[in-house]
């Protein structure tokens, strides 16, 4: 009699794994997508490939996204440097958009505010002004904007009221109005009549019976003349997650993952993952708020734009991070017993890259390069080219 043997097939599917650099979890290589190491608010999008990783998980690309790199945008020392970048790169012919810049919360109480709303106060390039109020976060206090979270979920309302100057430059205005708020859960609501123009066509919404006691409300406070309070928040820690976060990010991208062990690494890695009664790590470096030296300031960055430097230090690779030479942070990124020597010889005395957002640009140069530059000692070309487009038309403004 013969048996009929049923065969079973199996198959084993292997799914293919990858370690997060952030998290340094083991995920389904699926779970991973693009990162860019350096910040695309920062211009990391113009960067090259090398600076970016696909080692990064999903959840931390988005989380660490949203809560470390948005609380370093939205502090307000950054969120109005990174403004000004787009002020001094500024041509009414190129035009593409100015931002309202964050004056902080003021100490208006418009009708029927809640007690778990704040009314923000922004300025346009042309003195134009936003009233924006939404909802206040105790956790994120400091956020120019508000948790980026909360904003997304939660509808909120932001008046806007035209300036004098706005008149003699309409399409400034209308351009920043249009990209003020673009993309947020936020009904926009025009406070001033506008002739020859329909607010709707750029989002605005119509004004409710509530909205018309508030614009009233608005109007009165403004023409009195009366003195406007804001009280800026500031967060004294809200740079070391994020400065962490690039140290890491950078570290890998340059020198593989033995940079992210060590001693050194595990203290960055408390950094990122910082909660905020934990204990200080003991990263070396120095931040924005805590500036003694002025060397790095003054000199490891350029007048309208974000500038990263490497810089072979005593034991370590220093990473400095510097906007417009006006605010300067550096930090331990990796430790020399974790590299090879021609890793750290490959540097050579530090390299730097500039990159400037509003344009679009990203240089790549020595240290060297960048101090001689800066000390009028030598010429960049790159760099003499965009140094021109500074700054040629603040008078634009002060003679409207
Ligand atoms: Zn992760």
């Amino acid at each position: 009699m013969m048996t009929r043997m049923r065969v079973i097939q199996v198959i084993f599917f292997e799914v293919k794994m990858n370690n997060c650099i952030y998290c340094r979890q083991d995920k389904e290589v699926a779970k991973f997508s693009l990162e860019h190491v350096i910040p695309q608010f920062l211009g990391g999008s113009q960067a090259p490939d090398y600076l970016k990783t696909r080692d990064v998980c999903k959840d931390c690309n988005s989380n660490l996204g949203l809560f470390v790199d948005a609380a370093f945008e939205k502090d307000f020392m950054v969120f109005n440097q990174l403004n000004e970048t787009a002020y001094s790169l500024f041509s009414p012919t190129l035009f593409s958009g100015l931002p309202f810049r964050c004056m902080g919360i003021s100490d208006l109480s418009p009708p029927k505010m809640k007690d778990d709303e704040a009314c923000e106060y922004w300025l346009g390039p042309l003195g134009e002004q936003v009233f924006w109020i939404r909802p206040h976060d105790e956790q994120k206090y400091w956020y120019s904007g508000g948790n980026p979270r909360t904003v997304k979920k939660i509808r909120s309302r932001a008046y806007f009221m035209f300036s004098e100057r706005t008149l003699k430059a309409p399409q400034i205005s209308w351009n920043a109005f249009k990209d003020a708020f673009c993309g947020k859960k936020v009904d926009k609501i025009m406070c001033t009549q506008v002739q020859g123009a329909d607010p709707k066509s750029i989002g605005f919404t119509d004004a409710t019976e509530l909205d018309k006691e508030r614009i009233e409300y608005f109007h009165s406070y403004c023409s009195n003349g009366q003195e406007l309070k804001n009280r800026v928040a500031m967060y004294l820690d809200f740079d070391v997650r994020f400065l962490a976060k690039l140290a890491l990010g950078i570290a890998y991208v340059f020198f593989g993952k033995s940079a992210l062990l060590g001693g050194e690494a595990e203290e960055l890695y408390k950094a990122l993952w910082m909660k905020p009664d934990d204990p200080k790590p003991k990263i070396k470096g120095a931040g924005a708020h805590n500036q003694s030296d002025h060397f790095l300031k003054e000199h490891c960055g350029i007048d309208y734009g974000t500038t990263i430097s490497l810089i072979p230090a005593n034991g370590f690779v220093a990473l400095n991070l510097n906007i417009n030479r006006k605010l300067n942070w550096v930090i331990s990124c990796a430790d020399f017993k974790q590299l090879k020597q021609c890793q750290i010889d490959s540097l050579g005395l530090g390299k730097s890259f500039v990159l400037i957002k509003p344009l679009s640009k990203f240089v790549e140069l020595k240290l060297e390069e960048l101090l001689a530059f800066n000390g009028g000692i030598s010429n960049i070309e790159e760099l003499n080219v965009i140094s021109g487009q500074v700054n040629q038309h603040r008078d634009f403004f002060k003679n409207l």
